[in-house]
């Protein structure tokens, strides 16, 4: 396994709209645990294709305490949403910064698991939060973008600012 580089904001490839996953396969599979040991490594609750350069349309999720309940998304889609919140939302593509967003609190979605064997799950909370959250991903969309558009120049600024400096003290 491998942990993979994470893009960050306002990186293009995080815009690409990706391809249903065709196919079912090893190469996929051991993709898919690269994606898990990135994400658990970050650490983070959810992470999509394009946040590692991949546009294959897949994400992955974790939102238990323990690693215990890995969830894997290809070719996800919502079939019905309810209760529209307003909760505390971040990204790992985003680093350091967290804001207000409008998000269901439950739905009902349909994807295929890794060996392409397709299923249908409730989710609420957290994990409904993270399932629009990375579907968002897949369609190169960030959460961030329901921001102002000030906002964003600002997050843009202070991300460019912190990649310097990461870049001066290496
Ligand atoms: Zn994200």
């Amino acid at each position: 396994m491998a942990i993979l580089e994470i893009l960050h904001f306002p990186d293009p490839r995080l815009r690409e709209i990706t391809t249903p996953v065709t196919q079912f396969d090893a190469a996929l599979s051991s993709f898919i645990d690269d994606m898990f040991e990135t994400m658990y490594d970050a650490p983070g609750v959810g992470l999509a294709s394009t946040q590692v350069g991949d546009t294959r349309r897949l994400a992955v999720m974790d939102c238990s305490d323990d690693k215990s309940q890995p969830i894997v998304m290809c070719n996800p889609r919502i079939l019905w949403t309810e209760e529209a919140e307003t909760v505390d939302e971040g990204c790992l593509s985003v680093p350091d910064h967290y804001d207000r967003v409008t998000r269901y609190r439950r739905l009902r979605f349909a994807a295929e698991d890794r060996d392409g064997t397709p299923y249908e799950m409730g989710a609420e909370d957290l994990l409904a939060q993270c399932v629009q959250h990375e579907l968002a991903h897949l369609d190169g969309g960030l959460y961030i973008d329901k921001l102002s558009r000030l906002k964003r120049q600002r997050i843009r600024r202070k991300l460019a600012k912190a990649a310097r400096r990461a870049e001066e003290t290496s």
